[in-house]
Order: C-alpha cells, then structure tokens, then sequence
C-alpha cells in the first residue's frame, strides 16, 4: 500500500541498482509520489545521464539532472580520470579498485538531501548495497546510518535514506527488479564501466551484471534490444 503522505527522492545513476531502486519507491510511495535525480559528477560515459533520463522517463517520474563536477578535478579514479583504465586491479594499500571514487556517495547523498529538503520530501532512496563486489565503504550500512544522522542534524529534518538492496546479491536485486515490474526498464539501463552500448561485456561492472541475471535465471532486457 503506497503511504500517501510521503514522497521519495530516487539518486537515478541510469545503472540496474538504482533502477529497482525506483521500482522500489514507486511500489512504496506511489507513482505521483516519487522524484529522481542524477549527478553529472565528470563521469567518462555521459550514456550514464541519458540512460538515467530514458529509465525516468520509461517509468513516468521526473528526472533532475544535477551537475557536480568537481570529482574530475580531484582526479586519481579510472571513473573520472580518462588516463587511467579500469581495471579489475585492486591496489594494495586500501584494498579498494581504481573505480572507487572517494566520497562519492557521501556528497550525493548530501545534494539530495539538501534538493528534497527544498521540496518537502523526506525520503531519500539509494541503491547502494555492502554485498557490491567492490566492497566500496561508502555504500556500507554503517556508513549510511551515520550520513543519515549528519544530515538529520545538519539538516533539522526528519530525512530518511532507504536503502533496498542493502544486504542484496545481486542475484535478489534482478528478482527484486522482476517482482516489482521493473525489468523492462532494464532495457534502459547501463552498466558498463567502458560506456559501450552494447555492453563490452568483459569489464567488471558488465561482468557482475551477466552474473546476477544468469544466477536469477532471467535474460537481461539490456542484450536482447542490442
Ligand atoms: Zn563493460
């Protein structure tokens, strides 16, 4: 039973997570009830922001695109930096891929919040999940539960970030997405951490997405319009 009474802010990456994520809310809250927004962070693959644009637009729900460019300039990340090339790599000092890219998560989370502040929405939803493979801390549930606290005090709001797929494999996000019918907008959806479409398919992202699709015995809606 959607809660009439709230809204829900969606952070649309154009990606499957965040994607189930909206099939989430609108289940949750209603239709009418739930907004996205995308960040234009200085990500190589614009495809991501036009992706995240086709899946809001797929699903009938607003599609604000936020720019944020400033991860760029701080370089060092192969999701920025062009001149580094991701890689399955894991550098030894932190344990962490070169397609982590620090606070990234932190300061979405932040923009939106202080965007569904100035529209009385108090539901910040986040496709973030500590089972991911690359074990990035930002999308820790320790680490979300404190950022929600800063921002409830920073904020002087009653915010809440959800995050649905939290303690999902990937497996349970494609059969989450099924169940809520939210596979068709997969076929929207990108995932590749090369920004090819198709999809290349042997990157770590393309990866873990064949593998949560094939271990949920579902064809990925991305390959089959491809
Ligand atoms: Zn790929």
């Amino acid at each position: 039973m959607p809660d009439e009474k709230q809204k829900a802010l969606v952070v649309l990456s154009g990606g499957q997570d965040s994607t189930t994520c909206l099939y989430w809310a609108i289940d949750r809250y209603g239709l009418g009830a739930v907004d996205t927004v995308t960040f234009d962070y200085g990500q190589r693959h614009h495809v991501e922001l036009e992706c995240a644009a086709k899946v809001a637009e797929f699903a009938g729900v607003s599609n604000a695109c936020l720019p944020i460019d400033t991860f760029a300039a701080l370089g060092g990340d192969a999701l920025t930096d062009p001149d580094i090339e991701v890689g399955n790599d894991i550098d030894s000092d932190n344990g962490l891929p070169n397609t982590f890219v620090p606070g990234r998560n932190l300061i979405f989370l932040t923009y939106a919040a202080a965007f569904a502040y100035q529209r009385g929405i108090q539901n910040l939803v986040a496709g973030v999940a500590q089972t991911d493979y690359s074990g990035y801390p930002d999308c820790r549930e320790g680490t979300i539960t404190a950022l929600q606290h800063a921002l409830r005090l920073g904020m002087e709001s009653e915010v809440t970030i959800h995050t649905p797929l939290m303690h999902l494999s990937k497996r349970e996000t494609i059969e989450l997405a099924r169940d809520l019918g939210g596979l068709p907008a997969m076929a929207f959806t990108h995932t590749c951490y090369n920004g090819e479409q198709p999809p290349c398919g042997h990157c770590p992202a393309c990866a873990l997405r064949a593998k949560g699709f094939a271990e949920a015995g579902v064809v990925d809606p991305l390959l089959v319009t491809a």
